[in-house]
């Protein structure tokens, strides 16, 4: 009977230990990453072809994704442009407003979890053995949400929103950044917009493996 309590209470401190939120500036590789958020933002390609792809319609704001933002749109030349002023004014995560945990089932596909208009975000410690620049992306992409952007109700994969605001500014930051380091090619083992894809191509800013 002892020992069935000691394995619980075991069992129950690894849960909690695992659970356990710590800061995001004490792993090496997201402090690295939030640092880069900036360099992404103040990178003039970034606007320009998110812009580029607003005035193409490639930008899917569709099904509900603006229905939180708070500023009305109206009062911007495009949702884009309410993207960019968005980015400009707030920048990206502030080094203390990134957190990790594990989540509890370390199968699941989460990367992060933004709470929409809300100025932190939590990324999923099982999936952190990425490099800093997949990381970047990640954090780019939880900006949108915390800007107030969201995902359509039950709609929530890559797939499902591969040319939305979050998903497009996302995936750029990471090409942008990999070319001003000079790689000339990335393996991007996820499905990526294709206009964005053209616009990589047509600037030649990375080849996509
Ligand atoms: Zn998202």
């Amino acid at each position: 009977m002892r020992n069935t309590f000691a394995i619980l209470l075991l069992l129950l401190s690894l849960t909690l230990y695992n659970c356990s939120v710590t800061k995001g500036i004490e792993n090496k590789t997201v402090k690295n990453a939030i640092s880069l958020q900036e360099d992404v933002i103040n990178n003039p390609f970034f606007k320009k072809i998110l812009l580029e792809l607003e005035v193409t319609n490639d930008i899917d704001w569709s099904e509900g994704r603006t229905s939180f933002i708070k500023e009305d749109l109206n009062d911007y030349q495009s949702n884009t442009h309410w993207l960019i002023d968005k980015y400009e004014t707030k920048g990206g995560y502030d080094k203390n407003a990134v957190f990790l945990w594990r989540k509890f089932n370390p199968w699941s596909s989460t990367t992060a979890v933004t709470t929409k208009c809300v100025e932190k975000t939590k990324l999923n410690k099982w999936k952190l053995k990425r490099d800093k620049y997949s990381i970047l992306n990640t954090l780019i992409h939880e900006r949108v949400h915390s800007f107030c952007q969201v995902h359509p109700n039950g709609k929530q994969t890559r797939v499902a929103n591969v040319c939305d605001a979050s998903y497009v500014a996302g995936d750029l930051a990471e090409i942008l950044i990999l070319n001003k380091m000079g790689v000339k090619e990335r393996k991007m083992n996820k499905p990526i917009c294709p206009a964005l894809k053209k616009k990589i191509d047509e600037y030649n800013l990375i080849m996509i493996k």
